[in-house]
């Protein structure tokens, strides 16, 4: 099946087209994604109108160009899809609308993504990984840990209980005077510091469970950072080099609680799987510290390239494929919605609209 994705829930608007095979096999045919952090920079973070007023400038453009890309027009697509939430509404409708129009002039059913299924599928698009595989899902919004056990059935073991990772990241670069977005500002200041200057706790260390906590660690920063009175660089790069170390150690603790659980439930997994997908998965020491954990539980870890653990539309035209496969659609009134969480019960089926 060949279908076209649209994606506008956060700050990247992107359109892509993906044709998937039988066995599971993804040909991504157009994939294409606009920023807009020139447009919210001078504010430090996302800002919702601005978000939504961009998503709508160029969704249909995004649109056009994918389709020319792939050299096919929408009469060659079987299905449209696009994100309907989680996210900042205002933007959500961008990608949601403009699926639903294509829909009703094409003629082709509208599938209803939600965009943590996107993430959950995302290491689909590299190779046919089978199910059950875990997930850490660790974005600017989101930080969980969950298992994907088939298309629409996901378990979800924890998420985090206050701050995302990303957020985490964020807040302190932003507070440390690193720029927006801050993920990438505070891994490039931790790479000549000294992560074993500062002391900064490990959040939940050494507890049981699959639940994540920032705020305290992000308090912490903060109030290291308030007490210098005028930061040399070394102070800025040590700071952000604890920082970056204390997030990259309680993602690989609570990962390792969470594949001793899969271990558990699922003993006759033969190499069992651990994907990284969001954003933060791009931070080398994320990623260094989740394949140390990973390797000491017997997991492959599996992070898809950069393009695709941030937000993208192949991973929402495959998540749309998937269900349309399974002779799903949505009807011309499906709302955007802010509040969709990614469990079992209500990844496609759970009517709630937050
Ligand atoms: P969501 O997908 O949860 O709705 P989002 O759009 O913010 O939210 P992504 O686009 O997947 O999520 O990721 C953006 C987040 O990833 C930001 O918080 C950003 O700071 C963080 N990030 C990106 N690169 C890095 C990096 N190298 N190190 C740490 N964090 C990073
Ligand atoms: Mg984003
Ligand atoms: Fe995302």
């Amino acid at each position: 099946v060949t279908v076209l994705g649209l994606e506008s829930s956060c700050d990247e608007t992107a359109a892509a087209i993906i044709r998937l095979d039988p066995e599971g096999h993804v040909e991504v045919l157009a994939d294409r994604v606009r920023g807009q952090t020139a447009a919210h920079a001078p504010y430090g973070g996302v800002v919702p109108e601005i978000a939504a007023r961009a998503h709508a400038e160029v969704m249909d453009v995004l649109v056009a160009e994918t389709l020319g890309d792939a050299g096919i027009t929408l009469a060659d697509v079987d299905a449209i899809a696009a994100t309907s939430g989680p996210g900042l509404v205002g933007g959500v409708m961008a990608a949601l609308m403009t699926a639903k129009g294509l829909a009703l002039g094409a003629g082709k059913p509208l599938i209803a993504v939600n965009h943590l299924e996107g993430h959950a599928l995302s290491p689909r698009l590299v190779e046919p990984l089978a199910f059950p595989y875990l997930l850490l899902l660790v974005s600017g919004g989101h930080t969980q840990l969950l298992i994907a056990e088939g298309v629409g059935r996901y378990h979800r073991l924890g998420s985090t209980l206050d701050d995302a990772a990303g957020e985490a990241f964020d807040k302190t670069a932003k507070v440390m005077g690193l720029g927006f977005p801050g993920g990438p500002a505070l891994e490039k200041a931790a790479v000549s510091g000294n992560p074993a200057r500062f002391e900064l706790p490990i959040p939940l260390n050494n507890r049981p469970g699959f639940e994540f906590s920032f705020a305290g660690l992000k308090t912490a920063a903060r109030q290291i950072w308030e007490k210098i009175e005028s930061p040399s660089s070394a102070d800025i790069f040590d700071l952000a080099a604890a920082m970056q170390d204390k997030i990259a150690v309680t993602l690989s603790n609570r990962a390792s609680n969470a594949m001793k659980y899969f271990i558990e439930t699922y003993p006759d997994a033969l190499t069992p799987v651990l994907v990284v997908a969001g954003g933060v998965a791009a931070n080398k020491a994320v990623r260094a510290a989740l394949e140390d954990a990973a390797k000491a539980a017997g997991f492959r870890l599996l992070a898809p390239p950069m393009k695709w653990c941030t937000d993208n539309a192949a991973m929402i035209a495959l998540a749309g494929a998937e269900h349309f496969r399974q002779g799903e659609q949505d009807a011309l009134d499906v709302p955007a919605r802010a509040r969709w969480p990614l469990d079992a019960a209500s990844a496609k089926l759970d009517p709630v609209i937050g």
